[in-house]
């Protein structure tokens, strides 16, 4: 009989950037940079024409947008160094390298925002070949952003994973994929159908109901909480006493089950097609 506690198995574990592993939006912090204050007009109007993938404005505004235009390599690595991070970064990508009870982790970044800011925001912590975010080519001569080689937003995340799949040969249900925000919705749905594992870490209405779990905090260490329960099977407990070993205390762990519902009158002389929608979804803040 085979000894399955000696067996590892080996995940690849992929993560959002932005309100994922940061608190605010690359976007947002390029243009306080710069100075131009209409950026989020200028995202919700390109969304509102689904012109580019959600998640892919910037990308988009970087090379079409005279304000934007401006923006050098240097800026972006700028960027990423004013971007504030979520605690414990460091702590996450250490745990995952080493594992826990025959399961391990590659851990990688799959993002919309510039390659640049990422590995900028993250060096020294995640190695910079572990960073998949927009990749721009520049102008040799001018620095200026001359094309787009390639944008990790909406379906671009799935093109993303699937190379990383092939190249770390593991199997679909060994990918778990963490994010907060519409630009996530088509790599998770993608991850869930091949019995991969979804982290939310956010309310975003889009994708709570499509994460097989949320879990909310301003700590990035959290996400190892639905990992250790739901594919290492530890119980609380234990999970209180790992973070202990680390020299962190869970303060507060509510687990809650959340039902959204928004409920309209219903209207005289028509059949039923009056609004009505229910959410439900499952959230643990830590
Ligand atoms: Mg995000």
């Amino acid at each position: 009989m085979i000894n399955n506690a000696n067996i590892t198995k080996h995940y690849l574990l992929a993560s959002d950037f932005d309100k994922t592993l940061s608190f605010n939006d690359t976007g947002l912090v390029l243009s306080e940079l710069l100075g131009t204050p209409n950026f989020e007009e200028k995202v919700a109007g390109l969304s509102r024409i689904n012109l580019v993938q959600q998640g892919g404005e910037l990308a988009y505004l970087l090379l079409h947008d005279p304000e934007y235009r401006q923006v050098r390599r240097e800026h972006l690595v700028e960027v990423g160094k004013r971007i504030r991070l979520k605690p414990n970064i460091s702590l996450l990508s250490q745990f995952l390298e080493r594992g826990v009870e025959g399961h391990r982790f590659s851990f990688y970044v799959i993002s919309a925002a510039p390659e640049e800011v990422i590995q900028s925001a993250l060096e020294g912590i995640v190695p910079a070949d572990h960073i998949f975010g927009t990749r721009f080519r520049y102008d040799p001569m001018l620095g200026e952003i001359e094309s787009i080689l390639r944008v990790p937003a909406g379906y671009g995340k799935v093109a993303v994973l699937d190379e990383l799949q092939s190249e770390l040969q593991v199997s679909p249900d060994r990918i778990v994929y963490v994010g907060d925000g519409s630009s996530d919705v088509h790599v998770m749905l993608h991850t869930n159908r091949r019995e991969g594992f979804t982290i939310a870490v956010s309310e975003a209405k889009l994708i709570t109901p499509i994460a097989r779990r949320t879990v909310l905090s301003d700590d990035a260490l959290s996400v190892l909480v639905p990992i250790l329960e739901d594919l290492a099977g530890w119980d609380a407990n234990s999970i209180r006493l790992l973070f202990e070993s680390q020299g962190l205390l869970i303060q507060e762990w509510d687990k809650v089950q959340t039902d959204l519902l928004t409920i309209g009158e219903i209207q005289v002389g028509t059949n039923s097609e009056s609004a009505e929608s229910a959410e439900v979804g499952e959230a643990a803040a830590v």
